[in-house]
């Protein structure tokens, strides 16, 4: 992909790019404008030609072209990047080194979030008690459906023994959360992250599976004694980046 970042750039020059959104005047060998990204009355935001960047006096913006569209349309360098190909009529051509492998290594990590969607949801199409549990709250059939909640088993290993009957090792379990390592010296190594909670399975913004909000049953919260978090999400993976997450907004 860097090779048409590159080609872009060489093609595209910053001036030509900046003046579709500012109004650049010529300040010697460079250009200013009024700042797009900080209120002023003067212009010190200045554009250099020669070196395709930009820079404001004023807030300390700067980059190039790349971070100019990013910043100013509010989207990330992955959607920039075919804008700005289009413009400059480069093809992206995705790199060939270990890409195949990376994508196929997200691939598996997507499938065993989505196995262990369903099997959550299995698990509380069988559990009465949590069904008009989430009755009681409110939660229509529907809506379960539609959200895919489900519910993980009081149970220390139920999701990592069917993950491991379906040929999933504990290596991508842990990269997505669903399992932790037992820190003892004797017993199992592993143990499952989520236990005893009604599952909400969190999406990308294209439907996609990428991590889990667990909540606590209440039967299973310890009153006296309250030493389990009401809430136990997915940490940050590969797959899961939580600054880029809107729950619900793939529906
Ligand atoms: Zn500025």
């Amino acid at each position: 992909m860097s090779s048409s970042v590159e080609k872009i750039k060489e093609r595209l020059g910053i001036v030509e790019v900046l003046s579709s959104y500012l109004k650049l005047e010529k300040a010697g060998s460079n250009y200013k404008a009024k700042c797009p990204f900080h209120n002023e009355k003067t212009a010190s935001f200045f554009v250099s030609p020669d070196r395709g960047t930009y820079y404001c006096f004023g807030c300390g913006a700067k980059g190039d072209i790349f971070t100019f569209v990013e910043e100013f349309e509010g989207i990330e360098f992955i959607q920039a990047l075919p804008l700005l190909a289009m413009k400059a009529g480069v093809e992206i051509v995705p790199e060939k080194r270990d890409s195949k492998n990376e994508r196929s290594e997200k691939e598996k990590l997507f499938n065993l979030l989505e196995e262990s969607a369903s099997f959550f949801e299995k698990e509380l199409g069988v559990k009465n008690d949590v069904l008009s549990y989430l009755e009681k709250r409110g939660l229509t059939k529907t809506t379960v459906k539609d959200w895919r909640i489900g519910y993980a088993e009081n149970d220390w290993r139920l999701l990592y023994n069917h993950l491991t009957k379906k040929g999933a090792d504990p290596r991508s379990m842990l990269a997505v959360g669903l399992i932790k390592k037992n820190d003892k010296a004797s017993g199992e190594p592993f143990y499952d992250t989520f236990r005893g909670r009604i599952m909400f399975p969190i999406a990308d913004n294209g439907g996609r599976i990428v991590g889990f909000s667990g909540r606590i049953l209440p039967e299973n919260s310890p009153t006296d004694n309250d030493t389990q978090a009401k809430y136990v999400n997915s940490p940050e993976t590969e797959v899961f980046h939580k600054s880029r997450i809107l729950y619900g907004f793939d529906k």
